[in-house]
């Protein structure tokens, strides 16, 4: 709002004024240092979607001025999923840019008397900072009144690479007498003889976050500068420094960091994961970070309807993710083509068909929406239909198939009646006998199964080498709530949490779904780059899945000459209804 930061100068507001037309700019500036995760997606719908409304541009700046944790695979990863969500940055920037700038800022800072070189331990500065509570005494420490020169001359020997680690750094000198943490001479360079990914060796000090962020957001005319609700005591430091400087300054807005229930964030715990051997990577999909929703199946117009649907509070908030689900579950009813398939297969015989009937059964890919067109499977004398609609022991109350009991066949003229059971030697059943009823031959059934024709001169069925059900992770809402879980999070974590079902068979309508995508532009590009994530479908009364990128697809296979050394992995991406089985 116009007024939060008054003193701002006219001449630099004028310089701002030519230099952006007026328009907004926001960046969003994540540190290459890991995956970016649920909570990164609102902060990326904040600032992508502020701009966007006002008619301006965000930047992407890569907020890398820590060599030691930050790395050349997590800054592709990064802009590959703010694309991946939708999003093309205006200019795509690292702090690193501005390096040498930075270097002279501080020299200037240092020059204005408001910046001193300092060989205080890290425990020492704790103590002129009031203690571990900043409730003490607080006193400067006794380097900030040095001569001008001998701080400048000390900087230098600290760029020179003349101090080791932790020897030397450059404090702002701020204001000690302030209530505000973030006023006690904040450090704004320090040494580290580390390589970093964009410029080697070429420093071996480094500007603080502290330093860094405010002024690359003033290089970038950056007009709101969002951040979370943790930055709050920053923004005056953020402000002393772009005065202390007489830069353009822009106005730094809060808002609260993404919680979201049964999971964790922090990149730290995500690794730790990672090391024990609860999950094999930071994409597993029972994790949050966004390729792994990505891995999942999930769509990412459900993920930013999510974002959009949490808004711009200015408080920190824990969200139910079944909230999450919803949105993936309304978003896939609308795209995913439906396909029959048994997870456990049992095999059915009509009796009374004969042993060559071939039907072509059609069926819609979507129902009540004709977008797709249709689609044909065989029906023939003998079937599967999944072990869960087939109860030995009837009830009332249960409407599939059991013994003497009449079923539906989802898309089939006539209902089915089971005769009798075939079982092996051991008593287990084989199969199901049963009779193909003919017009008005019994009442309309009450529930209609999906089944899988035996019909291998169609392809039918089609084999899953595998489906991985994906269950939540953390048992608890709160896996870090130390009270929640006496434990502790790691031993939270569900390590039997991922499901593996083999043996399960679909119906021939999986290959044209995979065929019509193969056909497009983007999906054929997608293909060759062995990924499958466009391909999402529900297989009905189971499930949302994808395609792993573990799946094995042969050219052949694609053109539909032969479906040799096809190999299916399967990506439960959430269940058809909210209470069904987490
Ligand atoms: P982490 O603790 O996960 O490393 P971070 O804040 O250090 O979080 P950055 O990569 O620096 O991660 O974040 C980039 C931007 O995204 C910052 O503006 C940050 O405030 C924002 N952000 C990070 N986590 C969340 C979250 N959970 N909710 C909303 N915004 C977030
Ligand atoms: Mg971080
Ligand atoms: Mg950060």
């Amino acid at each position: 709002k116009p007024g939060e930061n008054p003193q701002i100068k006219p001449e630099l507001t004028a310089a701002h004024l030519k230099a952006t037309g007026g328009r907004v700019i926001t960046r969003f500036p994540p540190e290459p240092n890991g995956l970016l995760h649920i909570g990164h997606a609102k902060a990326i719908n904040v600032n992508f979607g502020y701009a966007a409304t006002h008619g301006g541009t965000c930047n992407l700046r890569y907020d890398d001025t820590n060599p030691t944790t930050e790395e050349q695979e997590y800054v592709e990863s990064i802009l590959d999923t703010v694309r991946w969500l939708g999003f093309e940055p205006d200019k795509i920037l690292y702090s690193s840019d501005y390096f040498q700038q930075l270097y002279e800022l501080a020299v200037e800072l240092t020059e204005r008397g408001l910046a001193y070189v300092c060989h205080c331990t890290g425990e020492e500065i704790n103590e002129q900072r009031g203690g571990e509570d900043n409730r003490g005494k607080r006193f400067a420490c006794p380097h900030r009144d040095r001569p001008v020169a001998e701080s400048l001359a000390e900087f230098q020997k600290m760029k020179d690479g003349r101090y080791g680690e932790s020897e030397a750094i450059l404090r702002m000198k701020m204001d000690l007498e302030d209530g505000n943490t973030q006023m006690w001479d904040l450090v704004a360079y320090r040494v580290m003889f580390a390589s970093h990914h964009r410029t080697g060796t070429a420093w071996c000090i480094y500007p603080t976050y502290d330093f860094t962020h405010c002024l690359c957001d003033s290089f970038e005319n950056i007009t709101h500068s969002l951040c979370t609700r943790e930055f709050y005591l920053s923004r005056q430091s953020y402000y002393w420094l772009c005065d202390a400087l007489e830069v353009y300054k822009p106005v730094q807005w809060e808002y609260g960091r993404l919680r979201v229930t049964n999971t964790l964030l922090s990149k730290r715990k995500l690794l730790k994961i990672v090391d024990e051997g609860v999950v094999a990577a930071l994409d597993d999909p029972r994790l949050y970070t966004l390729p792994a929703l990505r891995r999942r199946g999930v769509p990412p117009q459900a993920i930013n309807a999510f974002a959009r649907e949490l808004g711009v509070t200015t408080s920190d908030t824990t969200i139910d993710v079944g909230r999450l689900e919803n949105h993936i579950r309304d978003s896939l009813n609308e795209i995913a083509p439906r396909i029959m398939a048994a997870v456990r297969p049992v095999r059915v015989v009509l009796e009374n068909l004969p042993a060559d009937h071939l039907e072509e059964i059609e069926l819609m890919y979507i129902p009540r929406d004709e977008s797709l067109g249709k689609r044909r499977v065989p029906f023939t004398r003998a079937l599967y239909i999944d072990a869960s609609d087939f109860r030995e022991v009837d009830s009332a109350d249960y409407y599939r198939l059991a013994p003497g009991k009449t079923v539906g066949l989802h898309g089939v003229a006539h209902p089915i009646t089971c005769t009798s059971v075939r079982r092996d030697a051991a008593g287990a059943v084989t199969e199901l006998v049963c009779r193909y009823e003919s017009a008005g031959g019994c009442p309309k059934p009450k529930t209609f199964i999906q089944w899988v024709a035996d019909c291998p001169e169609r392809g039918s069925p089609v084999r899953l080498d595998e489906m991985r059900i994906y269950n939540q992770l953390f048992k608890h809402s709160n896996p870090e709530d130390k009270n929640a879980v006496p434990g502790g999070w790691l031993a939270d974590a569900d390590r039997e949490s991922l499901e593996v079902a083999r043996g399960a068979i679909a119906d021939v309508g999986l290959w044209d779904v995979i065929r019509r995508h193969a056909a497009t532009d983007a999906g054929a590009k997608e293909l060759r780059s062995g990924s499958y994530e466009g391909i999402r479908l529900q297989f009905m009364r189971i499930g949302y899945f994808t395609l792993d990128r573990d799946t094995v697809l042969p050219a052949a296979a694609l053109a539909g000459d032969c479906t040799e050394g096809t190999k299916f992995v399967l990506n439960r991406i959430v269940t058809l209804k909210e209470d069904s089985k987490k």
